[in-house]
């Protein structure tokens, strides 16, 4: 970025809920049914209809409220947002407006250059989706209102942000969140996750904001990362050819990589919101407030702490392990069959997590359960195997689907471990290598490390490494003696 100019970028996060039926009627939210069967006269908007709230919904957003700091409003009311839309049968959809659930709070992120950030949240509130529109079949564009009427909450951000990478973790945070209280599953790829930035630019030090577009449509982490840089640049470009910036709404090509203006009759401002008569305001007593609060489930920085003290882990393999939900439950069954945590660390963080950042794999499809990684572990701990062979059956345990014991069984796996079988095998290696010891004699020690490789490959990789070592430098010392002698 031109050094002249900042960035001001402020997030709207659409989060669904995973509620098992929508915000104000009993369908089902369930993902996938056949197009436009989750419907009932509630949510197609029939006359004469009344909405009744789901109180998870409440639960749910208050949940992410109280993660976030925010402050929960004891009353709070629902409006209709007015649009005419086809995905929309009602014509309005009913959110929160004047008075949503959860008022002001803010999180703290960790930026790469180690430092910390803290960024506001304005607000938290609860509203409903609309129905998805399907262009791509042919001429026709088709309507499924299966999703009319599931739960989303809206979480607004201050305009605090001041780089793509500031939003990028801002919204990492965000689902790191949602998906260790379990109100979403995160996911940006399939829409669960939705993210509009308002992004503008003004000389770095000015105290008024610039004109700020907003930019939809970023489907992915990466996208938005791209999206925000990609807008940022175009600003500085129109003010440095003195141009001015028009307020526009864009929609992110990501096939393109470019952002293109929405075509004005898309644009539609005037919601004309007003207050819902069909429901109640919500009232949010202290009582029910601590209720939810007590049963909050243990957010990211409580777990990364203790995780790092009961398991006397390093604060980065903590912080690593903890960063996803799934990842950090998953370390912690492979640690329910064995004692060897920083093994087992070592383990997820490398192997686990290479091979699903490199296959694109989600953990809970990966083919290794997790206490089948723990009896690996063990393993290698009781001396059945050595560390080296455990790198080669792993690969086999995520092909083939197989326990590590079974593998080692087939293969003739076992370490060698036997004191006189491995002192034959020294004895051998070293009559054969009567150069190297000569080298070894004149004080060449690192030669020691060529006696340990053949060793090694004469066995497979099966010799017991610590005995290999111990009866190696025994020999050696003793060869040595004789010759000062
Ligand atoms: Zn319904």
């Amino acid at each position: 970025m031109n050094d002249k100019y900042e960035a001001v970028i402020g997030l709207e996060v659409h989060a669904q809920l995973l509620t098992e039926s929508k915000a104000f009627c009993g369908c089902s939210t369930k993902f996938g049914n056949a197009p436009n069967s989750n419907v009932c006269p509630i949510c197609l908007g029939h006359p004469g209809v009344l909405p009744v709230l789901n109180k998870k919904v409440i639960e749910y957003t208050i949940k992410m409220g109280l993660a976030t700091n925010c402050t929960i409003n004891q009353r709070s009311t629902f409006a209709r947002k007015n649009y005419f839309y086809p995905d929309l049968p009602k014509g309005y959809q009913i959110s929160q407006y004047e008075e949503p659930i959860c008022g002001k709070g803010h999180i703290t992120v960790n930026l790469s250059d180690s430092t910390e950030k803290r960024i506001g949240i304005t607000r938290i509130h609860m509203e409903e989706d609309a129905g998805k529109l399907i262009h791509d079949q042919g001429f026709e564009t088709l309507v499924d209102v299966n999703r009319c009427g599931v739960p989303l909450m809206e979480i607004v951000s201050e305009p605090d942000m001041r780089s793509a990478e500031e939003a990028y973790q801002y919204l990492s945070k965000i689902k790191q969140l949602v998906q260790y209280l379990e109100i979403c599953d995160g996911n940006m790829e399939e829409g669960s996750l939705r993210c509009d930035a308002n992004v503008s630019v003004r000389l770095k030090g000015a105290k008024e904001f610039g004109i700020k577009r907003e930019i939809k449509n970023m489907n992915s982490f990466r996208n938005v990362e791209r999206a925000i840089n990609f807008e940022i640049e175009r600003q500085i470009e129109i003010i440095e050819d003195g141009g001015t910036i028009t307020q526009q709404t864009l929609l992110w090509d990501a096939d393109l990589n470019e952002a293109f203006p929405m075509r004005s009759k898309e644009e539609a401002h005037d919601y004309k919101y007003f207050p819902e008569p069909d429901l109640l305001p919500v009232i949010v007593d202290e009582k029910w407030k601590t209720e939810i609060e007590r049963y909050l489930p243990e957010l990211p920085e409580n777990r990364k702490n203790r995780m790092s003290v009961t398991y006397k882990l390093p604060k980065y393999d903590a912080e690593l392990l903890t960063q996803s939900k799934p990842i950090a439950d998953y370390y912690e069954k492979v640690i329910s069959v064995t004692d060897d945590y920083k093994t087992a660390s070592n383990w997820v963080m490398t192997d686990i997590l290479k091979v699903l950042n490199e296959g694109k794999i989600d953990i809970k499809d990966f083919p290794v359960a997790a206490e089948d990684l723990g009896e690996l572990i063990n393993l290698i701990s009781d001396g059945t195997i050595s560390g080296k062979i455990a790198k080669e059956i792993f690969p086999v345990m995520v092909v083939e689907k197989k326990k590590a014991s079974v593998i080692v069984k087939e293969k003739n796996l076992l370490q060698i471990s036997d004191a006189g079988e491995i002192e034959k095998i020294v004895n051998q290696t070293l009559e054969k290598s009567t150069s190297e010891v000569e080298m070894y004699l004149d004080g060449k020690e690192k030669v020691f490390g060529f006696f340990v490789g053949q060793i090694m490959k004469q066995t497979q990789g099966k010799a017991n490494p610590k005995l290999v070592n111990e009866l190696l430098r025994e020999k050696l010392e003793a060869l040595k003696n004789k010759i000062t002698k």
